[in-house]
């Protein structure tokens, strides 16, 4: 039985992501979405926020897992038993660090697969930081986002707002 980890930021879960988990959840016996709880990256959710809005955006998928991590990703594989980290890649320009990200990735786990699935072309120019400076400059991401995280991402900004201007 091969255990498959999907491991991202996920601030917020896109419609690219959901497609690559789709897609890998059809090629693995076991597939685990895994949210980084604190990457170094500055954050517009919690870690609680981006794991429900995961499992709201997979709902229809019983056979896949969520959880959430702190620390190394290679930790969490081990402990989960995981042999295959999955990524997706958009651009050349992802390559370079998953490439880099792969090799130490696997000098630390032995025995680690990593398997890069390439975006489907709808959803390859879709980043989750595009996502939010489109949303927080009032433009439309419904289509490139799961229901459940445009929702949440209007409740957020609106409430940013308010909070701004005193409301
Ligand atoms: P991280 O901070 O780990 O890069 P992301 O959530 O931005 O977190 O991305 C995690 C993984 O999801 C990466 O492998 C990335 O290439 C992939 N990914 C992100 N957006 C898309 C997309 N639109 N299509 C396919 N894969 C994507």
């Amino acid at each position: 039985m091969t255990v498959a980890l999907l491991p991202a930021s996920f601030d917020p879960i896109t419609c690219g992501h959901v497609d690559i988990i789709l897609r890998a959840a059809r090629l693995f016996d076991r597939l685990i979405v895994a949210v980084h709880a604190s990457p170094k990256k500055s954050l517009l959710f919690s870690v609680e926020e981006r794991v429900a809005m995961v499992r709201e955006s997979l709902a229809d998928l019983e056979s896949v897992e969520v959880v959430s991590y702190e620390g190394l990703t290679v930790h969490l594989a081990a402990r989960l038993g995981a042999t295959v980290l999955v990524r997706g890649l958009r651009a050349v320009s992802d390559f370079e660090s998953e490439f880099q990200q792969a090799a130490l990735n696997r000098r630390m786990l032995p025995g680690l697969e990593v398997v890069c699935m390439f975006a489907s072309v709808e959803y390859s120019a879709v980043s989750s930081s595009l996502i939010k400076e489109i949303a927080q400059g009032g433009g439309d991401v419904t289509d490139l986002v799961p229901t459940p995280v445009a929702a949440r991402l209007r409740e957020r900004l609106e409430s940013r707002i308010a909070s701004v201007s005193g409301r």
